[in-house]
């Protein structure tokens, strides 16, 4: 790497240490190279906390909100994960790191950026992620339950059909809100019903499908 986007990655991650207090999601952050999982105009841009495009209409998300999202999922290992959005890849690539004994089936409903991610994520050798286009349904009940699921667009709602595919005891993050503006919340599933915890406010690109926005 050369030495500005170096000390530009030093700086970044200096900084979420100031804010993020989960050492084993910030260090799965520093291994996988972000500058991958952007297109070449925006690379310089890499180490920067902010979300990037990456075609399409999408975004790679902030980094400051990734380690955020991802602390909140409180990772033991061994999990089945579903990320519904995989946009550049870069949030399944930093999951795969944090799954030794589990897996990530990751949903992108654009194929070109499916496409694109599953390549990256093969050439930094992310075994254990599934990479699927997605259809007109939120998440994959054929797949589940699920022990934890990660939303990365945002949702008009808390979706039912994803609450359906969540096991008993799971936990998604999801931000929940306007087209333009949500709020991150946690949700976990309780055997009398779910919790709740609003964690802040982001902007995320809309999560678009039967139980969410419609395309336009
Ligand atoms: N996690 C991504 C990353 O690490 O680069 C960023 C995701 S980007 C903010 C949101 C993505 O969700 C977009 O690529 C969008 O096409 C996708 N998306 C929106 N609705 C979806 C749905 N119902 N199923 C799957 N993907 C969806």
């Amino acid at each position: 790497m050369e030495g500005g986007m170096g000390r530009e990655k030093r700086v970044l991650f200096n900084n979420l240490r100031k804010e993020i207090h989960d050492e084993k999601v910030l260090r799965a952050m520093e291994k996988v190279p972000r500058e991958l999982f952007v297109p070449s105009e925006g690379r310089h841009m890499a180490y920067k906390d902010v979300a990037l495009p990456i075609g399409n209409g999408q975004t790679i998300s902030q980094p400051y909100i990734i380690a955020l999202m991802t602390s909140m999922l409180e990772l033991r290992g061994d999990e089945k994960v579903l990320e519904v959005g995989t946009g550049s890849g870069y949030q399944a690539a930093i999951l795969s790191h944090l799954l030794a004994r589990g897996t990530v089936l990751t949903l992108e409903r654009i194929s070109s950026l499916a496409r694109t991610a599953a390549t990256t994520l093969d050439s930094l050798g992310c075994k254990n992620v599934e990479v699927r286009l997605a259809d007109d349904r939120l998440g994959a009940p054929e797949d589940s339950p699920f022990n934890t699921i990660i939303v990365t667009a945002g949702s008009p709602k808390l979706p039912q059909s994803l609450m359906a595919q969540m096991a008993a005891g799971g936990r998604m993050v999801i931000p929940v809100g306007t087209r333009m503006e949500q709020e991150l919340i946690r949700v976990v599933k309780t055997s009398e019903g779910h919790t709740v915890n609003v964690l802040g406010p982001c902007r995320f690109v809309p999560l678009i499908g039967r139980d969410a926005w419609p395309e336009k």
